[in-house]
């Protein structure tokens, strides 16, 4: 096991982080901006490192920097987290050359299954469904056309680099599709520095549905079951939840089954996250893999009681997975809900500035994941969230009334947040039936944007 391990990140994944390598005996550092000299987490961390001014482009983006102080510091590895470094190849191939051991997988996985054209390839080799499309990168609209006529209109450019929604354009007819294509490719390569292409089919109602799986570097892939993030806004998840209400539990085994093989094949170690859409007919087609711990983790970790973090520090230390995949049991529901510091009457107006009143709420089945607590002053630098909810209960109605009853009781003040807005999607008629599409939310307040309290 590691003796020091250096976290290359802030807020409530730097504590999560510090908690898991405490228990498994290792030493932490934690590294800050000067935006954060007052995180509470850095508390917690056994050494702390200051690396830069509060824009994350000074700070928690140059490796160089945190390169140094985990060799200043001895650390033998490094936790990215998630966002920051945590999908950038090259930082994990930076890493490797300085012997210190990136908690995360190989920087050849990584960029393997990065690129969602080579990802996509070995979705279809290991039987995990994908949307049906172009199998290699698209240069002329003839091809592209081509594509189109065969799979059939709406199809959707997508960059092969693409990232937080961007490089993406649906067509719906051939002059549509000419043009994003070369608006696609323009975007990728401005965003990405690689504009390459593909095509696929464009689902117009669809759920997201995701599977979370764990390799180590012995060969082994589990999965622990999938989650339904199907409430979002603007591509931002919203409402996280486990397993998957309405999926026919055969259906789900099949797609949990090819994705730990899609990761197997890839060699991958440590955790990841392989997102799908399922249409109405519980068809599944693959977006993406996150190559990474993600925010919504913790839904699973209720379920299954596999605590993901303390895992894939455990396989990148060499350890063989602690478990097999006929350990993993599901045990009832659990639901997330992110706390962004947001003002939603106000279009989801970013909120920092001082936390006055900071009252989480508890008991049997609540978690809380948060850096945050009284006295705390949000920096106007960073992502808006501030903290996540996580119920668990015996099965589906038992958890939604839980994480009611949980927001009811939670205190925030006097800064707005997204509570008041989770509150209200849980009584909503969609998704009490989990009758509901990615567009829902933003359909609800479109409908009645000011009725969110
Ligand atoms: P990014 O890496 O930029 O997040 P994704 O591949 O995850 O890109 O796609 C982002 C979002 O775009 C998805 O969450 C989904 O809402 C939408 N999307 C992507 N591909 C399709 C598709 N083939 N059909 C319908 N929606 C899609």
């Amino acid at each position: 096991m590691f003796e020091r391990i250096l976290i290359a990140n802030r807020g409530e994944i730097a504590l999560r982080i510090i908690r898991a390598a405490k228990e498994l005996g290792c030493e932490t550092v934690c590294v800050f901006s000067q935006a954060d000299r007052h995180g509470p987490w850095l508390e917690q961390a056994d050494h702390t490192v200051c690396i830069g001014p509060g824009p994350s482009s000074e700070s928690y983006l140059r490796a160089d920097r945190i390169i140094s102080a985990a060799e200043t510091m001895h650390a033998d590895a490094i936790h990215p987290g998630y966002g920051f470094l945590a999908e950038n190849a090259e930082f994990a191939e930076v890493c490797r050359d300085c012997n210190i051991e990136f908690i995360g997988p190989s920087p050849e996985a990584m960029a393997l299954l990065g690129d969602k054209i080579s990802c996509k390839r070995m979705a279809r080799e290991a039987g995990t469904p994908v949307f049906p499309g172009s199998e290699e990168a698209i240069e002329e609209p003839t091809e592209a056309m081509e594509v189109a006529r065969e799979i059939g209109f709406p199809v959707i450019v997508k960059a092969a680099a693409g990232g937080g929604g961007r490089g993406m354009r649906i067509a719906r007819n051939d002059a549509e599709l000419a043009d994003g294509l070369a608006a696609a490719r323009q975007e990728a390569a401005a965003a990405f520095g690689n504009g390459a292409v593909y095509v696929e089919k464009f689902l117009e109602h669809a759920r997201h549905v995701e599977v979370q799986c764990l390799g180590d570097k012995h060969g082994h892939a589990v999965h622990l079951y999938n989650r339904d993030c199907t409430s979002q806004r603007r591509h931002q998840k919203l409402i996280e939840e486990g397993p998957a209400p309405g999926v026919d539990a055969k259906i789900r085994d099949g797609v949990c089954e090819s994705a730990s093989s899609l990761i197997r094949n890839a060699k991958y170690s440590g955790a990841a996250t392989v997102e799908f859409l399922m249409d109405r007919q519980q068809h599944f087609y693959m977006l993406e893999v996150n190559t990474r711990v993600q925010v919504e983790h913790p839904v699973t970790e209720a379920i299954t009681g596999v605590d993901i973090v303390k895992e894939s520090i455990r396989v990148a230390s060499g350890e063989p997975l602690s478990i097999h995949q006929e350990d993993v049991q599901l045990n009832g529901h659990a639901i997330e809900c992110r706390i962004n510091a947001e003002d939603p009457d106000r279009d989801f107006m970013p909120q920092p500035g001082l936390v006055e009143v900071f009252q989480p709420a508890g008991g049997f089945g609540v978690r809380v994941d948060t850096h945050v607590r009284p006295g705390y002053r949000i920096p106007p630098n960073y992502d808006s969230m501030i903290g996540k909810l996580i119920v668990h209960g015996c099965d589906r109605a038992e958890a939604i009334a839980k994480m009611k009853r949980a927001i009811d009781e939670f205190r925030i003040g006097p800064i707005k947040t997204t509570l008041p807005l989770h509150r209200r999607l849980l009584g909503s008629t969609p998704f009490v039936e989990h009758d509901f599409d990615i567009h829902w939310v933003e359909q609800l307040l479109e409908k009645q944007p000011d009725a969110v309290v």
